[in-house]
C-alpha cells in the first residue's frame, strides 16, 4: 500500500428510522436551551411542527434558507438569533438549509444540529459556501461543522421521486471523486465504495417507490458515507464544473451533478484505472461513466444541461471559466478535451473519453 496521510473529522452522528425523536436529547447534550429551527419555505410547516414539539426548548423558526447561501439571507437569520435569543441552531431539510446553519455557526460559533432531508453531504463537511453580489465564495473552517447530524430516513419518505435520483447522484459524486483524489486514503476509499454501492442499490427502487422504507434507510446510509468522503478528501473536475456552471447559469445543484457526473468521468478515466474499476464494481457495471449516465436514465435525472436551461452558447464561457485557476485532476486540463465534455453534457449525449 502507498502511503498517505489520514486525518479524521470529529462527528456525532444519529442513525435510525425516527432518530429524530433523539433530538431533544441531542438539544440538552450540547447544553443548548433555546433552538432556533432553520428551514426552507418549503419545509416550513415541517419546521413549525418541530418547534411546536420542542416547546420552550425552541426560540423560533426562520424558513427562508435558499440555495447557495446568500449573505443577505444569513443577516436576516443573524439578527433573528438575536432577537429570539437562540443559542444554538438546528437545520431540517437539504444542503441549502444546513449551509445556512453553517453560515450562522461560522459568524457566532453557535452548536449546530442538522437533520438532513436529502442526500447532499453538506452536513459532513467543514465547507462552506456562500453568495454575495453574485460572487461566490467557499471556505473551509471546522467552526462549521455540525456538532451532531440526526440521519432520520424517515423523513426523506416526503422527499420527491424527482428530487431524490439527482440528490443520490449528487452524493455519489462526492464518493467518485473521493476515489481518485490527490490525496485519498484507504479509509474514504473503502467509504467511497459501500456508499456508491448502497447509493446505486437504493435509488432506481426510491424512483419506482419513494416509500420503500429500506431503499430510503439505503439511500441516507450512502449519502452519509459519501458526505464524509466530501469532508475530507479533494474534489476534482467533476465539482469545479458543477460549482462553475451552478454559479454562472443558475442551474439546479444536484440535477447539474447529475448531467455532468458521467461525462466528467469519462474524461478522468484513462488517468484513474483503479478508481474506475471500483466504481463500476459498486455501481454493478461494466464501466463507470457509462454506469453513471445509464443509473441517471433509471432515476429519471435530467441527463442534458440544455434541459436544465443552460443556453448552448454558454459552453465555451464555461469552458474558460472551469480552467481559470482549476482543481487538481488526476488528467490534465486541456480545454480541447473539457469543451468536449461541457458539450456533450450540454447535449446530453452518452459519456466517451474526450
Ligand atoms: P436543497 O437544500 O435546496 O433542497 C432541494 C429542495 O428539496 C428544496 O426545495 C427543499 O425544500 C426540498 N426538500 C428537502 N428535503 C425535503 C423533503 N424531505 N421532503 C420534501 N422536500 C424536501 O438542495 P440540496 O441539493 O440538498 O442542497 C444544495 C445546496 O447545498 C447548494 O447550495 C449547495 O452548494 C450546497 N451544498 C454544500 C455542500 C458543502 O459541503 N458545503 C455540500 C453539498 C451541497
Amino acid at each position: 500500500m502507498s502511503s498517505f496521510v489520514y486525518n479524521g473529522l470529529p462527528a456525532r452522528v444519529i442513525f435510525g428510522f425516527g432518530a429524530v425523536r433523539q433530538l431533544e436529547a441531542e438539544i440538552d447534550r450540547l447544553g443548548i436551551k433555546r433552538v432556533l429551527v432553520l428551514a426552507t419555505r418549503r419545509q416550513k410547516i415541517n419546521a413549525e411542527r418541530t418547534a411546536d414539539l420542542l416547546g420552550s426548548k425552541a426560540a423560533g423558526v426562520f424558513a427562508d434558507a435558499v440555495r447557495h447561501t446568500p449573505v443577505d439571507v444569513t443577516e436576516r437569520a443573524l439578527a433573528t438569533v438575536t432577537r429570539l435569543g437562540a443559542d444554538g441552531t438546528l437545520a431540517i431539510g437539504g444542503g441549502s438549509t444546513t449551509g445556512l446553519g453553517k453560515a450562522i455557526a461560522l459568524r457566532t460559533d453557535l452548536p449546530q444540529i442538522v437533520v438532513p432531508t436529502t442526500y447532499a453531504g453538506s452536513e459532513m463537511t467543514p465547507i462552506l459556501g456562500e453568495t454575495k453580489d453574485g460572487a461566490k465564495t467557499t471556505i473551509r473552517n471546522l467552526k462549521v461543522l455540525p456538532e451532531t447530524v440526526i440521519y432520520d430516513a424517515e423523513l426523506t419518505l416526503s422527499l420527491p421521486p424527482d428530487i431524490s435520483g439527482p440528490s443520490g447522484i449528487n452524493a455519489i459524486a462526492h464518493a467518485v471523486e473521493g476515489l481518485y483524489a490527490q490525496d485519498r486514503n484507504p479509509v474514504m476509499s473503502l467509504l467511497a465504495e459501500s456508499g456508491i454501492r448502497a447509493l446505486a442499490m437504493a435509488l432506481p427502487v426510491i424512483a419506482r417507490a419513494p416509500q420503500d422504507r429500506e431503499a430510503r434507510i439505503n439511500a441516507l446510509y450512502g449519502a452519509w458515507l459519501c458526505g464524509m468522503c466530501l469532508g475530507s478528501v479533494g474534489m476534482a473536475l467533476h465539482h469545479k464544473l458543477c460549482h462553475t456552471l451552478g454559479g454562472s447559469f443558475d442551474l439546479p445543484h444536484a440535477e447539474t451533478h447529475a448531467v455532468v457526473l458521467p461525462q466528467a468521468v469519462a474524461y478522468v478515466a484513462p488517468a484513474a484505472p483503479e478508481a474506475m474499476v471500483a466504481v463500476a464494481r459498486a455501481l454493478g457495471a461494466s464501466d463507470a461513466a457509462q454506469g453513471l449516465y445509464d443509473l441517471a436514465g433509471t432515476v429519471g435525472a435530467k441527463r442534458s444541461l440544455r434541459e436544465l436551461g443552460m443556453p448552448e452558447s454558454g459552453i465555451d464561457k464555461a469552458t474558460d471559466l472551469a480552467l481559470a485557476n482549476p482543481y487538481w485532476n488526476p488528467r490534465p486540463l486541456e480545454r480541447a478535451g473539457v469543451r468536449a465534455v461541457i458539450s456533450r453534457a450540454w447535449s446530453g449525449e452518452p459519456p466517451i473519453a474526450p
